[in-house]
């Protein structure tokens, strides 16, 4: 079953086409990741499936309804989840809260939420902070975790949505090697059980080609390559484009 679909997207920003006309489809179950350089657009294309930016032109399709011009909640609420290359989780608020929030946002209690939170959805939260494996740290301020557990905790809030699709922007950045394999290795186990098709990008070839079963890479807006990660990267265009890079 095709669970997103994109056709002739296109995202300019002034005169930089960030996103010239790209198309593809996800399959549900798919694990993909998609590549290129940096400023050729990966992130807009995110913006654009997830709605924090507007389509200049063509056609967004998520479970066969047409969302390219709704909200970023309602296309949340449909199973569309991101995770962003900057932490987006608020420091001051424990780490258990901050999934809460989540919960609570996924629930639409968003207006009374803050003034309850306490006691809202505290077994749901303590429960994902576990399956992300950072439940140790449930009552911490999540400005004092470590690089590699905040990067768990915003799986964890994005989780809270209960995507069909995640998209994960360079979700490894900033890791060790060993921290990468670990969360990418729990990535990957959650996706398989709980049946969510995954998108990432990643800069690191160890995690594309050790996790990816599909390739999709762009340059300056443009998909030039889309496969099996071996023949992707066995392509003239993309060894120009990316991997011929020094
Ligand atoms: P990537 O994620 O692949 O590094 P981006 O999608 O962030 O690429 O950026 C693609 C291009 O669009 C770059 O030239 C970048 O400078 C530009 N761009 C991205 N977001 C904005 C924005 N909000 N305003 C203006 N230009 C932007
Ligand atoms: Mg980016």
């Amino acid at each position: 079953m095709t669970l997103l679909r994109v056709a002739a997207v296109e995202k300019r920003f002034g005169g930089v086409r960030a996103v010239d006309g790209v198309s593809f489809a996800l399959a549900a179950g798919e694990f993909a990741a998609l590549i290129g350089p940096n400023g050729a657009g990966k992130s807009t294309l995110f913006a654009l499936v997830a709605g924090h930016q507007a389509l200049d032109a063509g056609r967004v399709e998520f479970a066969g309804r047409d969302i390219g011009r709704a909200m970023p909640v309602e296309r949340a609420r449909a199973g569309i989840g991101r995770t962003f290359q900057t932490a987006a989780a608020f420091a001051s608020m424990t780490v258990r809260q901050n999934v809460q929030l989540a919960l609570a946002a996924h629930a639409g209690e968003l207006r009374h939420a803050w003034k309850t939170l306490a006691d809202r959805h505290a077994e749901a939260a303590q429960a994902l902070l576990g399956q992300v494996g950072i439940a140790a740290l449930a009552a911490r301020p999540a400005a004092d975790l470590a690089y590699a557990d905040l990067k768990r905790l915003e799986l964890a809030i994005a989780l809270a949505g209960v995507p069909r699709l995640l998209l994960m922007d360079e979700p490894t950045a900033g890791m060790a090697a060993g921290e990468r394999t670990a969360l990418m290795d729990l990535v990957a186990s959650i996706a398989a059980d709980q049946g969510i098709t995954v998108l990432f990008t990643e800069h690191g070839m160890d995690v594309v080609f050790g996790y990816a079963r599909r390739l999709l890479v762009m340059s300056r807006g443009r998909l030039i390559a889309d496969g099996p990660p071996a023949e992707v990267r066995a392509q003239p265009a993309v060894q120009a484009a990316y991997f011929g890079e020094p």
